[in-house]
């Protein structure tokens, strides 16, 4: 019962063994929680990460933690990569891979619609290092192509794209970075999780996930990590893990390695039950539009097909009055939690205005305005649709409708 070679088996086993093993001194079936924030060595070693060739086993929990380590193969093993890297939060793992590969007079071409951190500190925080942005519609290779420059060192891609659910096409976004010369393709896969898609299959150089979100899946704990080639994560290790100092509690290791046991099971269920609650609000009268990837009507769905196995619990509809809608939301709402947040085995809604999303975050003017407000109107409400039953969810749903 040692560890289990992760490339044969299935998903369903991978997330269940993958990372893990029988503790060899208790002979404990489950993950033990290690504390400890210091390790004794064997023998006088070195004392800074940069000579950590010098230690057998762990050190000190900034630099590696048994706890966290088993999760970090485990993430590995459910994306088929070489190797990954947790943090405190998807936030941190984001900033991390951002200021650990990017530097002064570097340019960095990214989704104009995103996570809500992520746009705002790629807009407001990269330029005062000296880093050049470009926001563009990635599911238009056109204009990604035009607003690639001779220093663009980073394209990095978000699908399905937070709020609006619009998909970018990974395989030819990377084709196209391989082809101008772009160093690192990076994809938030949070919204898909690696039972959905598999960037890196796909020509990705790196794949960041919000633990917080499908994988630890309970929302109880938050954490975020980043996968990729062996050597590109030992380096940022070092820099990103190391210095920055983001690293994950083993605590919220501890829970999100229970929560990913389950991801390929809660991932079909959520699947499943969005499908059912799709069709409900698309034929519900009060409602003008629904964006969900696994409907016919989404205008990727033929993306959407070829790059998600699994279509995931995320949406995206619109109403005639939105704020009204939210206000009874929040008033009514018996099963459904009005809250942000998303992939937990309990449903979340969310109301996003159009106009308050440009003031605080995207900022979009003209052409970029007008593709957001295509799939947006003025303004969405982000669905997540948790393990409840659908009837369940559809009955709560026609009550404030
Ligand atoms: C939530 C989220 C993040 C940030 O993750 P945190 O764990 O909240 O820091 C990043 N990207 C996407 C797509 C998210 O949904």
């Amino acid at each position: 019962m040692d560890k289990i070679s992760n490339r044969q088996k299935g998903i369903r086993t991978t997330a269940i063994h993958a990372g893990e093993a029988v503790d060899p001194v208790s002979r404990a079936s489950s993950p033990n929680l290690v504390m400890s924030s210091t390790f004794a060595p064997t023998e006088v070693a070195g004392f800074s990460a940069r000579n950590r060739d010098s230690y057998e086993g762990f050190v000190y929990a900034r630099v590696s933690n048994p706890t966290v380590k088993q999760l970090e193969d485990k993430l590995s093993a459910l994306e088929g990569a070489e190797a990954c890297q947790c943090y405190a939060s998807g936030m941190a793992a984001s900033s991390a891979l951002l200021l650990g590969r990017l530097s002064q007079g570097d340019h960095l071409v990214i989704s104009d619609t995103n996570y809500v951190g992520t746009a705002e500190l790629v807009r407001d925080s990269l330029p005062r290092f000296g880093i050049e942005v470009t926001p563009v519609d990635m599911s238009d290779l056109d204009m990604v192509e035009r607003s690639i420059r001779p220093n663009t060192r980073m394209m990095w891609i978000e699908t399905p794209a937070n709020p609006i659910m619009r998909l970018a096409d990974i395989a030819a976004l990377a084709r196209l970075a391989r082809a101008k010369g772009v160093c690192d393709v990076a994809v938030d896969s949070t919204f898909a999780s690696p039972i959905g898609t598999r960037p890196l299959e796909l020509g990705a150089d790196f794949v960041v996930h919000s633990l917080t979100k499908y994988i630890g899946g309970h929302g109880d704990a938050m954490g975020g990590c980043v996968l990729g080639r062996k050597a590109d994560l030992e380096a940022l290790n070092l820099e990103a893990t190391v210095h920055y100092g983001g690293v994950l509690s083993p605590f919220n290791a501890w829970l999100i390695l229970r929560g990913a046991a389950t991801l390929p099971i809660r991932m079909r269920a959520h699947e499943e039950t969005a499908l059912a609650v799709a069709r409900f609000l698309e034929g519900h009268k009060n409602v003008t539009r629904v964006f969900y990837p696994g409907l016919a009507s989404h205008p990727q769905h033929e993306l959407a097909r070829r790059q998600m196995k699994n279509f995931s619990g995320m949406m995206t509809f619109r109403v005639a009055d939105g704020a009204a809608l939210a206000k009874r939301m929040v008033e009514k709402l018996e099963i459904i939690h009005y809250a942000v947040s998303l992939g937990h085995h309990r449903s979340l809604v969310y109301w996003i205005p159009t106009d308050a999303l440009m003031r605080s975050t995207f900022r979009h003017e003209g052409e970029l305005l007008k593709r957001y407000r295509d799939f947006a109107g003025d303004g969405v409400f982000r669905f997540s649709i948790g393990l409840e039953d659908a009837e369940d969810i559809c009955a709560d749903l026609d009550e404030v409708l």
